[in-house]
């Protein structure tokens, strides 16, 4: 059994802005729960507006305003001691990040420099985070860590307009795993590509986490992604984990109504119906509905599920799901 390596308690991230003068309160990350075990890949997945990028950018550490910790915790399981996240100074969560934990962010656009070749990116991380190496030390150890992992070393000598989509993503995720961490936080790492080159970036993922044995938490709103590369599935409504369970699982038997809708909308093989999407539009975040937040779309909305939000119901190997159709408890921090 593979021990966590990285734990959310009652993890609250919200952002507080100010708008025309007015406060607003935009819960994207309410009360989470979620131990993420060594050498897993972890998916969350959930419509664009759920919060699953803001719950990634926690997890990595990276809460800053206008985006705060209201409540919980975020806990780094290290090889001597748990760490609470939130307790860590500046530099020591810069230490952790790369060798620890590393982030792929939406778009490979945001790390690569546009004006400088892919070498001189990886020269100007590794002289940051690593110290001591010469130049050519450097190049070296680019040039190698990109062949052990099937891109061609060749890549270090284009600007990133010379490449294509797919291979800069690909370069992104490269850099993400360079130092080998023991966490690599991916978000939306397949968005924009078309379905063959997503391919490409998916095995990738996974052949890096198959060969450095590190974990992988993805976030992508594409179930499609999530069947082919995920050992286990977070579905994220309205900030909250709604449901979790190994891959599998969700797609066999998914509980709750949401993650039905996701599964439904996926195009079957051979099936040429047109696949609906989830009824309605996601809530404002600011204005989350009473009860179970689902419920103004939910066709088996109930009168509880206006007035309680439901409780998590273990459903047996690893299974959850908040949902009043398969558990009568309701959920603490409502009631
Ligand atoms: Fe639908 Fe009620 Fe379940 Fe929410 S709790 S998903 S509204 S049945």
């Amino acid at each position: 059994m593979s021990k966590p390596i990285l734990r959310t308690e009652g993890l609250r991230a919200y952002y507080q802005l100010d708008v025309l003068g007015k406060r607003k309160e935009v819960k994207a990350v309410h009360d989470v729960n979620l131990t993420i075990l060594e050498d897993e890949v972890y998916g969350i997945a959930g419509e664009s507006g759920c919060g699953k990028s803001t719950l990634l950018r926690a997890l990595y550490g990276a809460i800053e305003p206008p985006l705060r910790l209201v409540g919980g915790k975020v806990l780094y399981e290290t090889e001597e001691r748990t760490l609470d996240v939130a307790e860590l100074t500046r530099d020591e969560r810069r230490r952790l990040r790369w060798d620890f934990i590393s982030y792929v962010p939406q778009g490979s656009m945001s790390v690569l420099n546009p004006v400088i070749k892919i070498k001189n990116t990886y020269r100007d991380f590794l002289e940051s985070h690593v110290g001591g190496p010469t130049k050519s030390q450097v190049f070296a150890m680019a040039k190698e860590h990109l062949h052990e992992i099937g891109l061609p070393p060749s890549v270090l000598e284009s600007f990133p307009h010379q490449l294509s989509g797919g291979m800069r993503q690909r370069v992104t995720i490269a850099l993400a795993a360079i130092l080998h961490p023991r966490i690599i936080v991916a978000d939306e790492p397949t968005t924009a590509l078309d379905v063959v080159v997503q391919r490409g970036v998916v095995q990738l993922l996974k052949s890096i986490q198959t060969r450095f044995r590190n974990t992988v938490v993805m976030v992508t709103h594409d179930m499609g992604v999530h069947a082919n590369v995920a050992d286990r599935i977070g579905i994220m409504y309205a900030g909250r984990l709604v449901e979790e369970a190994p891959t599998d699982v969700i797609f066999k038997s998914p509980r709750h109504p949401y993650t039905r809708h996701l599964i439904d909308s996926l195009p079957q093989f051979g099936d040429r119906s047109r696949r609906e999407s989830v009824p309605g539009a996601p809530p404002d975040l600011s204005k989350v509905p009473s009860g179970c937040p689902f419920h103004p779309r939910c066709a088996s909305a109930m009168d509880i599920c206006r007035e309680k939000a439901p409780g998590y119901t273990q459903l047996g190997d690893g299974h959850r799901a908040a949902c009043w159709l398969v558990g009568d408890k309701a959920d603490e921090e409502d009631t």
